[in-house]
């Protein structure tokens, strides 16, 4: 007999609503769920073809595996020995080196409960803020901006307002490929209002930019300098919102001096545009009745990612373009629960509801929640820092759960040496032959999507359920339930080891993701975040709900900042003055391209799950670095040739594409093909661990290059 199963789409950070048929055990069919907030029964490809990608055990991981020593290879186990390895192997580590020496890489694919218990078990167990995730390297440029602009993280806007806007601008983002089904709902409301302005500003001629009224192919990483100049134009003009800057913000004098230097002549020559874009541009921002940026990782994954945020939320505020229908900075979260992840804290640079390590109240208040003493203080290592500090031998265990960065984190060969040298390896993975699995002292087999349950936070602040429509094959569990079982395990250690027989309470009283969440809510009362009136059953009952939803709410939250008072402390949102600066890694006569790098439509991340489903090779068959033809004639190279791409950290062999939609003296090259697809390696073998000073993520975007013809044997 069939069943549906009323679920959430487990890839981008749209968070569509889905009903996933079962029969027999299997997962045989999905379709939109037409009642869902985020979709309304739309599903775009890689939603569409989840069944062809889940529910098998063809490649998965099956059973714990472990080995000793490293010299040997990893057997097949049971769970009971796996798990009381890696609580005495951590147990040991951390007894001989201090808390410190271990560290948590997590991923913004867990749900909200697994983040939550890989938080509570890194910081009130082992007592080390050293867990961060691959947000890190997807959202967290965005997270930091709006604390310092708005004085908390989230986006003040909702889906709704993707219809409402009469100015769109998309930076750093191509919506048709990343956010497929929001961008439909773009496209909706432009085909109903031909009026409504379309700006992209985007180095390449993507999708949205094919599209917009106005392109911006603005020079890499010159986005400040644009920003800046717009902002120049609209003071010029006298095109501001006087008595909202007046009576809602702060520091605008210090925004508008900077902006002096940034005359549109000036900024449009830094970003290598046409000065009367540039001001096209800032007029349609400014005299529209409503405008949205919708921005994603061309923005953040940048050195200077924060300012780039920070730039462009200065314009909204100084046109008042924030807190009202149709308008305001809206980050699109990459991942399905990025906006979870921070949620519960579960970084190295936050506690949970968005709590700050560094504030001693913050600290006392979790404390006391979690009934714990001395939570640390030290600042934990982000993504970038942490492989960094294993490979200088600083920290000696490292559990990667659902994530592959030996794939995914910059300059993959620091990555290596770094799991090399690591004594302790833990690899949580629902896929048996990810790039970083090798590495695995023990493997712990994870549950995977369709057959673990929980809940999820997409872009919009909507948290939606998760459930389970299908057992996990073999004996993988899901991950809520892996980190808890170690932390169970880690706890008696630590008893003995402290010869304490009195205690009996546990910090890991979970028998089910509800608990989990159940608890997780209660952290939340009095924050920003609030969720105290939401529980399953409220979720049951109403659906998909967005924060904030203190007690006493019958509601979630669409719009925030809607009378002007901002989450800081005298309610008063900032202007932050953000200087241009270029790319960590300009290109010169020896590395003269610059690489960008990017998304397909079709395909997700490292492949672990879109890799499997042919269908999704139809758009996009294999790995291809695309540059401009003028470029390849001038280097007498060929369309399909093999040429190299070498930066100064590593290189790879891949075909050429010529095509006119990057720029000259530019390539680009997808981001999901790695090692397992390609013998040279993926895109990441060429790109810099130079990381954002504020938010410490990576500037995976950009990296220079040289272009030869491959040299092959
Ligand atoms: Fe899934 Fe994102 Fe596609 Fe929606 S838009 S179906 S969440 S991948």
């Amino acid at each position: 007999m069939k069943t549906v199963t009323r679920s959430t789409c487990c890839y981008c950070g749209v968070g569509c609503g889905v009903l996933v048929e079962t029969e027999h055990g299997r997962i045989t069919g999905i379709a939109g769920d037409p009642d869902h907030p985020a979709n309304f029964g739309r599903l775009c490809t890689k939603g569409r073809t989840l069944p062809l990608t889940a529910s098998s055990t063809t490649g998965r991981a099956l059973r714990p595996e472990m080995r000793v020593t490293r010299d040997e290879p990893r057997q097949a186990t049971d769970w009971a020995s796996a798990l009381d390895h890696v609580a005495d192997r951590l147990a040991a580590i951390i007894e001989r080196d201090g808390p410190d020496a271990v560290a948590l890489y997590i991923s913004g694919q867990l749900l909200t409960e697994d983040y939550y218990v890989f938080n509570k078990l890194a910081k009130g167990l082992i007592r080390t803020n050293n867990i961060d995730t691959n947000s890190r390297l997807c959202m967290s440029s965005a997270v930091t901006a709006y604390k310092k602009a708005l004085g908390a993280d989230g986006p003040p806007t909702c889906y709704e307002d993707l219809e409402l806007a009469q100015t769109v601008l998309f930076a750093g983002s191509n919506m048709p490929y990343a956010h497929p089904v929001l961008f439909r709902r773009l496209e909706d409301a432009k085909a109903k209002n031909p009026d409504i302005k379309w700006i992209v500003v985007d180095p390449r001629r993507t999708d949205a930019a094919a599209l917009a009224d106005l392109h911006l192919a603005i020079e890499p990483g010159t986005d400040v300098a644009l920003f800046n100049g717009m902002l120049h134009h609209l003071i010029w003009e006298g095109a501001l919102d006087r008595a909202f800057i007046a009576a809602h913000t702060a520091d605008f004098d210090a925004v508008k001096a900077l902006v002096r230097d940034y005359p549109p002549h000036v900024a449009a020559k830094i970003c290598g545009i046409d000065e009367r874009d540039l001001m096209q541009a800032a007029d349609w921002f400014a005299a529209s009745p409503a405008t949205l940026s919708l921005y994603c990782m061309g923005l953040n994954q940048s050195s200077h990612g924060t300012d780039k945020n920070l730039a462009l939320i200065n314009l909204h505020l100084a046109t008042a373009q924030i807190g009202k229908p149709g308008a305001g900075p809206f980050s699109l979260t990459g991942q399905p629960n990025a906006m979870g992840g921070r949620e519960v804290g579960g970084m190295a640079t936050m506690l949970a509801a968005h709590r700050e390590i560094g504030n001693a109240e913050h600290r006392a208040e979790i404390e006391a929640l979690w009934g714990v003493s001395a939570l640390s203080d030290r600042p934990g290592l982000p993504a970038v820092e942490m492989f960094d500090a294993m490979a200088s031998g600083k920290i000696k265990a490292i559990w990667i759960a659902c994530t592959n960065p030996v794939h995914s984190m910059p300059d993959i060969a620091r990555v290596r040496q770094a799991l090399a040298k690591a004594e302790f390896v833990v690899v949580q993975e629902a896929f048996a032959q990810t790039d970083t699995v090798p590495y695995a002292d023990v493997l712990l087999p994870a549950a995977s999507w369709g057959e673990k349950a929980g809940t999820v936070t997409n872009s919009e602040r909507r948290i939606s359920r998760v459930r389970a429509a299908v057992e996990p094959p073999g004996e993988a569990r899901p991950d809520w339930w892996i980190a808890n079982e170690v932390a169970l395990k880690l706890e008696q250690r630590f008893r003995r080891a402290a010869q304490d027989s009195a205690t009996t309470r546990t910090l890991f009283p979970f028998a089910s993701p509800q608990d989990v969440f159940d608890e997780h809510r209660l952290l939340t009362i009095g924050r920003d975040l609030d969720i105290g009136a939401l529980s399953y059953a409220t979720l049951e009952q109403q659906g998909p709900t967005q924060w904030p939803m203190p007690a006493g709410a019958h509601e979630g939250t669409a719009r925030r900042y809607t009378d002007g008072t901002f989450a800081t402390a005298d309610g008063r949102a900032r202007f932050l003055a953000t200087p241009y600066l270029p790319v960590a890694e300009p290109t010169d006569a020896r590395y003269p391209f610059h690489l960008l790098t990017g998304r397909l439509r079709d395909q997700w991340h490292g492949m672990s799950r879109t890799g499997r489903a042919d269908a999704l090779f139809a758009h996009t068959p294999e790995a291809t670095l695309v540059m401009r033809p003028g470029d390849a004639t001038r280097r007498g190279l060929e369309e399909g040739q093999l040429v190299t791409v070498t930066s100064r950290r590593g290189k790879l062999v891949l075909p050429l594409q010529t095509s006119d939609d990057v720029a000259p003296g530019t390539v680009f090259a997808a981001m999901h093909w790695s090692g397992q697809y390609l013998s040279s390696g993926g895109i990441n073998e060429a790109t810099i661990g130079a990381v954002d000073p504020y938010s410490a993520q990576p500037e995976l975007k950009h990296a220079a290059v040289r272009i030869e013809q491959a040299d092959l044997p």
